[in-house]
C-alpha cells in the first residue's frame, strides 16, 4: 500500500470515529517506518526510561505492520509495510483460524491492524488471545462500546 495524502487523511479519519465511540483520546498516529524510527530520538529526550528506545529497537527487530505503545498513547501502523507477502502470510493465518478461505485486501488488514492497535490502547492489560481477537473484531465490526464492554469483561481501562 502506498501512503499518500488520501489514505492518511483516511486512517486519521476511521481512528476518529473508532476512538469517538470507545470513549478514549485520540492518539498520536506514525503511518511511516522511518518516521517512527526517527521519532525515538524525541521520546528518549523526554523519557528517563529510555521506554522508547526499547519500543524503537523492537519495531527494528521483528518488523512489525503495527505496534502500540499505551503509556504514550502512540500507534504505529507500517502502511507501505502491507505488501503482496503480507497479505498473503495474513491470509493463511486467517484459514488457520477459523477456516475461513480467501484473500484478504489491503484495506481490510490495515483496518484490521488499526483495530487490534486501537485495542491495545484502550486495553492495555488484555493480553493476545481469544478474547483480545473478540474485542478487536468487535472494534473492527463497528459494535457498539456497550457491547465492547461486556466482552472486553473487568481487564482495566486506559485512561488519560
Ligand atoms: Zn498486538
Amino acid at each position: 500500500m502506498k501512503l499518500d495524502k488520501e489514505l492518511k487523511s483516511k486512517i486519521e479519519y476511521a481512528t476518529i470515529g473508532i476512538c469517538g465511540r470507545l470513549q478514549m483520546a485520540t492518539p498520536l498516529l506514525i503511518l511511516d517506518r522511518k518516521e517512527f524510527l526517527q521519532l525515538g530520538t524525541v521520546f528518549r529526550n523526554q523519557c528517563k526510561n529510555k521506554f522508547m528506545a526499547f519500543h524503537i529497537s523492537y519495531i527494528k527487530k521483528y518488523k512489525n505492520l503495527g505496534y502500540a505503545i499505551p503509556k504514550a498513547n502512540v500507534i504505529f501502523i507500517d502502511v507501505n509495510g502491507i505488501n503482496r507477502k503480507q497479505l498473503k502470510l495474513h491470509s493463511k493465518a486467517l484459514e488457520k483460524q477459523t477456516g475461513e478461505k480467501r484473500k484478504i485486501k489491503a484495506k481490510e488488514l490495515l483496518a484490521q491492524i488499526l483495530s487490534h492497535e486501537l485495542c491495545h490502547l484502550r486495553y492495555p492489560s488484555l493480553l493476545h488471545g481469544q478474547r483480545f481477537q473478540d474485542v478487536t473484531r468487535a472494534i473492527f465490526k463497528g459494535k457498539s462500546l456497550k457491547y465492547i464492554e461486556s466482552i472486553a469483561g473487568t481487564v482495566k481501562r486506559h485512561t488519560i
